[in-house]
């Protein structure tokens, strides 16, 4: 029997409370009916994936479904019932593995205890929270909407819901954040018992759109520079180190055993699809995704557009926003770029047993080139980043993006 490919799902839950002074994600503060409105659209969606075409690919090669993101936005603000409906429908939908990761995004204050018990109850068996940082002063200068003491709440009501597998997300090189601000917000982390399993930490990025350009612009925010930005980013993942952490991306550490497998699988290269406004899949060679517009998401998924009642494939019909057929040459430079996100790296042997290419004669120059450079390191078969390669990543991916691989 042939063996099964694993599959990862990604649901995209576009509403958020209110805008984040920084955010430029795809989401919106909307009312319930449209919330509503989106919940149809996006089960109805699901549902019509499994239309005859997706049907016969997913049971060709027989796919099995490893891991389940609910991202944003802010998926509970969301009634946790309309949650677990979504994740129902889509067990009813796919193949899933026995101990498939289960997470939802959540944010402090939008959930309550009863909340969180309902979608433990239902499968979902790993959280993530957005914290930000332990400060309330720097979280109202960012423009959330919680303070510490209502992370505090929400992790301890997780806890007893019965989450272990719990992310806290952090963003350090704040407006006028300073080393001890940082200091300051890793003990309050590293004081909750248990110790959250995961910690994701970016840096702040200064996006298009976003309030912060604006003030930016205007010479209104102050921001660390970015030699400081380096070391709060070194200060992290040092501290959690000590801690018992290990790095294992460049922005993400956890306890040994509890990296995020839905992300693992976005670095090595495997299969996912997305539902819900805007989201990619990668699926069958094709990269893709949908529509961002949400108008036209809820007109056309929100009318009940359905292969079941016999029309045409919907599927193939739906309105998307890219598509795009990768090719060899594409798949190698995402190997690459991917995979060197990873702390240790890209295996040589991997590369040549999945592409059928002789890894020295297309990078071996630029490999060496980095080496000498002392930002990547080599052991074995296997081909990292250094800590002063982390701090120029880009440079070295762009590098190996721009070698001809054909
Ligand atoms: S909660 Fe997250 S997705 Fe929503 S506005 Fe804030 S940063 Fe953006």
């Amino acid at each position: 029997m042939q063996e099964a490919s694993e599959l990862e799902i990604y649901v995209h839950i576009p509403f958020c409370v209110k805008k984040c002074s920084y955010c430029d994600f795809l989401s919106f503060k909307m009312g319930e009916e449209t919330h509503r409105e989106y919940i149809f659209a996006l089960k109805n969606e699901i549902l019509n994936y499994m239309s005859a075409e997706v049907k016969r690919k997913l049971n060709e090669k027989s796919y099995v479904v490893t891991s389940v993101f609910f991202g944003g936005g802010t998926p509970t603000v969301l009634p946790s019932k309309e949650l677990t409906d979504i994740l129902a429908e889509l067990k009813r939908c796919f193949h899933f593995s026995e101990d498939a990761e289960i997470t939802t995004e959540c944010n402090p204050g939008t959930v309550t205890a009863e909340d969180l018990a309902v979608l433990k109850k239902a499968g979902f068996n790993r959280l993530s929270i957005g914290l930000q940082s332990a400060n309330d002063e720097e979280l109202r200068r960012i423009g959330r909407i919680h303070n510490f003491a209502r992370f505090k709440a929400t992790y301890e009501n997780a806890i007893k819901a019965g989450f272990e597998n719990i992310n806290v997300d952090l963003i350090t090189a704040l407006p006028e954040q300073s080393l001890e601000d940082v200091d300051s917000s890793l003990e309050k982390i590293l004081s909750l018992d248990p110790l959250p399993k995961h910690i994701s930490s970016y840096s702040l990025i200064l996006e298009e759109g976003t309030e912060f350009m604006r003030l930016h612009d205007e010479g209104k925010l102050n921001l660390p520079d970015e030699e400081s930005e380096r070391i709060y980013h070194w200060r992290v993942i040092d501290r959690l180190k000590e801690a018992g952490y290990e790095q294992y991306e460049l922005s993400n550490i956890a306890q040994p055993g509890f990296e995020c497998r839905h992300n693992v699988g976005y670095w090595t290269g495997k299969e996912y699809l997305g539902f819900g406004l805007g989201a990619s899949s990668y699926f069958e060679n094709e990269r893709f995704s949908n529509t961002r517009d949400l108008k036209e998401y809820l007109g056309y998924w929100g009318r009940g557009a359905s292969y079941a009642e016999g029309a045409k494939d919907v599927v193939q019909d739906r309105p998307l926003g890219e598509m795009e057929e990768l090719t060899d040459g594409d798949k190698i430079s995402e190997f690459m770029f991917l995979g060197l996100r990873m702390t240790h790296g890209i295996s040589i042997a991997e590369f040549e047993s999945r592409f059928n290419r002789n890894f020295e004669e297309i990078f071996g120059e630029i490999t060496k080139k980095h080496i000498d450079e002392g930002l990547l390191s080599k052991t074995g078969d296997r081909i990292f980043l250094t800590r002063r390669g982390q701090d120029v990543a880009n440079y070295v991916f762009s590098d190996y993006l721009m070698t001809d691989n054909t």
